[in-house]
């Protein structure tokens, strides 16, 4: 009798170390899951973090994209404008040259300071006219006009004034070398 109670504390000796043992286990494996969990949950949250950098990187790329093609846009139409803008300079070059002519003294082909008006119609500059005594000749129609015949004209006079002062406005532009 004596021997089957030291037996019978020896086994609950043995049931209480077998239990102790088996919670030390079971706290060990616990612990282990929770640090993989929260290990795991790290990782979650950096690749979600990761996720809205990219995803804020594609928007800006995106963003610089769309502006990328309203420039080019723009620049197309500013070539556009800039080919037409060339073609109205041309013609106005070729305007001009022509007012030149009209403009040129009928004797020494500059453009006319202080233009008289002769009897054939030309005219030429009042120190052109002013050359030869007596009458005046028009080098361009070949006819005469007496001195009393030649008028100042006033008129004409502005006209080249202001036809100067544009050409000179027009040549200070690279684009336009009158
Ligand atoms: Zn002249
Ligand atoms: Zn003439």
């Amino acid at each position: 009798m004596k021997l089957l109670r030291s037996d019978l504390e020896r086994l609950e000796k043995e049931k209480e170390e077998l239990r102790q043992a088996h919670e030390a286990e079971r706290r060990k494996t616990k612990t282990a899951f929770d640090a993989k969990i929260e290990e795991l949950t790290g990782d979650i949250e950096k690749l979600s973090k990761d996720f809205t950098t990219v995803n804020r990187e594609l928007q800006k790329k995106e963003q610089e994209m769309k502006a990328v093609l309203e420039l080019q846009d723009g620049l197309k139409k500013r070539e556009e404008n800039l080919q037409k803008t060339k073609v109205i300079i041309s013609k106005l070059k070729n305007a001009f040259e022509s007012f030149e002519l009209s403009f040129a003294c009928s004797n020494c082909s500059e453009l006319q300071s202080d233009p008289v008006l002769l009897s054939c119609g030309h005219s030429v500059c009042k120190s052109c006219s002013e050359k030869t005594p007596g009458s005046v000749r028009c080098e361009r129609c070949k006819k005469d006009t007496e001195r009393s015949e030649v008028v100042e004209s006033k008129l004409l006079s502005e006209i080249t004034v202001k036809f100067k002062y544009s050409r000179q406005c027009l040549s200070e532009l690279d684009v336009f070398p009158v």
